[in-house]
């Protein structure tokens, strides 16, 4: 009768144990991201979200939830309000945007104001609806004022007039800011915004239409060493700065930033160092190994002068981008060479 008593004591112990351990083992993982969390990357294919997908399974997460934009187009309001009731993610990177260089945005502007602003619109009000425990919305360093002091500070957004080059991309970034802003503030949602800068690396867009300046020209080098051009010709007048970050970089730090940054403030992610793009040209030419002259076109246009971030906030949290410009342009030139523009080079 005793043991009978002992045993019920200690099975009850026991019970109240395993209680204990479950709430705080659930409180945990309302409280920050783990292993068991379910992650939603919208935008998997393209050069951030395929970065924030290699980081994160890498470190051993597995319950990740991907669509490709056939399988789940995200300007369409009611299959992403589908998609999120069926699949009830946890955590939500918006790496998902129709994005270009500064041609691209000024030929394509209506692309890219409608295509950004929809996309934000139906992943945010849907995260808030289907009550996503963090969201981190990606936007750019465009959306500083054009003429704003250097190096950016985040309090300086809305401060000024934009660059017009890009002008549609950046108001709808700045919209995606304002609406994890408003649903903070009106629904106490966890939604946080990153502005990295320039950013370049693995399945980058080598079309020379629509691409960015740092995989033009390891495309435009490849091919002018390759067939023995005596020029590369490179858009504007080679003085405008910028600051280039690995996209793999961006990665760890949106990762860092979803575990340890939950306020309503903008964080800028960058290198905090920039170069003139007559310098970056200089760069790419002599790592591709290209012989030939430099011509400026100035027909092109040059877009901002300048817009280095000031990255002190992200520092003084902890996190440093650890790959130089010049590792980066050699892994993204080795990846281009595996890539089908390089074999549409040599044909
Ligand atoms: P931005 O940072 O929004 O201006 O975007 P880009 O990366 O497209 O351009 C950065 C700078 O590089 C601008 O001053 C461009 O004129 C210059 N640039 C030089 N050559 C090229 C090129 O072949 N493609 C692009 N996209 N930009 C180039």
């Amino acid at each position: 009768m005793d043991i009978g008593y002992e045993q019920l004591t200690l099975s009850k112990y026991y019970v109240i144990f395993k209680i204990i351990i479950i709430y705080f083992i659930k409180l945990s993982d309302e409280i920050s991201m783990n292993l068991r969390s379910k992650i939603y990357i919208a935008g998997h294919r393209g050069m951030v979200g395929s970065a924030i997908c290699r980081a994160l399974k890498a470190r051993g997460y597995h319950h990740i939830i991907l669509r490709t934009s056939s399988e789940l187009d995200l300007r369409n309001q009611q299959a992403v309000a589908d998609f999120f009731a069926n699949e009830e993610p946890e955590y939500v990177f918006m790496a998902a945007a129709t994005v270009g260089g500064i041609l691209a945005n000024s030929t394509y502007r209506a692309n890219f104001i409608y295509d950004n602003l929809m996309i934000e619109t139906n992943i945010i009000h849907s995260s808030w609806v289907n009550n996503v425990t963090k969201l981190m919305f990606l936007g750019s360093s465009c959306i500083y004022p054009k003429l704003a002091p250097q190096p950016l500070k985040e309090p300086y957004l809305l401060t000024g007039e934009l660059e017009p080059s890009n002008e549609s991309y950046a108001i709808a970034k700045i919209a995606g800011i304002k609406l994890c802003e408003s649903y903070r503030d009106q629904y106490d949602c966890n939604f946080i915004s990153v502005m990295p800068t320039n950013l370049y690396g693995y399945g980058d867009n080598y079309d020379l239409k629509t691409s960015h300046v740092l995989p033009a020209l390891i495309r435009k080098f490849h091919e002018a060493k390759i067939t023995n051009q005596p020029f590369v010709k490179v858009w504007g007048t080679g003085k405008p700065k910028r600051e280039f970050l690995f996209a793999d970089d961006l990665a760890n730090a949106c990762l860092f930033l979803m575990s340890n940054y939950n306020d309503k403030e903008l964080v800028n992610v960058g290198t905090g160092v920039d170069l003139s793009i007559g310098e970056l040209a200089n760069e790419i030419s002599s790592i591709i190994g290209y012989e030939g002259q430099i011509s400026w076109d100035s027909s092109k246009p040059d877009g901002t002068p300048r817009k280095l971030l000031d990255v002190s906030k992200l520092r003084s949290l902890g996190w440093k981008s650890s790959v130089s410009l010049q590792q980066g342009i050699r892994l993204a030139y080795a990846d281009f060479l595996k890539s089908a523009y390089a074999e549409l080079s040599v044909a």
